[in-house]
């Protein structure tokens, strides 16, 4: 698609100061916009109980993992002109079946993305041996093989507040793994910029997304150990991305107006291609 000068169409005189983000060697630059970002608040909702963690019960059925666009084989021949930044190379991919798990990205506008996602009890991070350690490990799996950078859990059909993500996206890098359970951002910087995001559950589609700059958040680990943490960069802008998955919000619903525009096409596509039960 493109590496697109969005900085010359929108840029005014209140949008003047760049950014730069740097992927793959590709420095793209993008307006930093002086507007506060109103954001949907991220903390203080109730705790909420659910059943044991059996994958079963968590998951949609697998009847329901749509996987509309694709073979790998013919997925291969896509090529982008841009890198994303939520792929890790310049494309992400739908791999199919990946092996050592059952896992699969939904997309959208499968209803899982939009459903309600529960907190992870608490007494369920039990260590190594855990369900949610076996989850974790497996939505890695499913991330590297779509050379993505990040994933929530309602992605693979897991209505849970967890999400992962490997800034680098290469599997070597394991000490770059980020585990969060039960993330809360408990402050937002005020300066925001906006970059182009893409998404694995939404494929072939990028655009303009204005985020905060730097965040704070509290979560706890797979040890059930609580941690506080600020991102801030390249790294802020994915968790707040994964982040608001599990609000059963998408990145679509946050596109600048020009790219709302550019991406309706693809969209309404998605949408038909879905059918019946959509959630949109
Ligand atoms: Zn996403």
């Amino acid at each position: 698609m493109r590496l697109r000068s969005h900085a010359a169409s929108t840029m005014t005189a209140t949008t003047a100061l760049l950014a730069t983000i740097r992927r793959n060697g590709v420095v793209a630059f993008a307006p930093v916009a002086s507007r506060r970002l109103v954001l949907a608040p991220g903390g203080g909702e109730p705790v909420v109980r659910c059943p044991p963690p059996s994958s079963s019960r968590l998951m949609f059925p697998p009847s329901s993992m749509s996987s509309s666009s694709s073979s790998s084989s013919s997925l291969q021949s896509r090529t982008r002109s841009h890198s994303s930044l939520f792929s890790a190379t310049e494309e992400e991919i739908d791999p199919g079946i990946v092996e050592g798990t059952s896992l699969r990205v939904l997309k959208y506008p499968h209803p899982a993305l939009r459903a309600t996602n529960h907190e992870v009890p608490i007494e369920d991070l039990n260590g190594p041996g855990s369900e949610i350690s076996k989850i974790v490990r497996e939505m890695f799996l499913v991330m590297y093989a779509s050379r993505g950078v990040g994933l929530a859990a309602p992605q693979v059909g897991i209505n849970r507040r967890l999400m992962v993500y490997n800034e680098s996206g290469d599997p070597k890098d394991w000490l770059g793994e980020t585990v969060m359970i039960n993330p809360k951002i408990v402050e937002y910087s005020d300066a925001t910029d906006i970059e182009q995001e893409g998404c694995l559950s939404f494929p072939e589609i990028r655009g303009d997304v204005e985020r905060s700059k730097w965040i704070k958040v509290e979560a706890v680990n797979l040890k059930g150990k609580k941690f506080k943490k600020k991102f801030k960069g390249w790294e802020a802008r994915i968790f707040q991305h994964e982040y608001d998955h599990l609000d059963g919000k998408v990145f679509i619903d946050r596109l600048t107006a020009d790219s709302r525009k550019e991406v309706k096409p693809r969209l309404d596509g998605l949408i038909a291609d879905f059918g019946e039960g959509a959630a949109i």
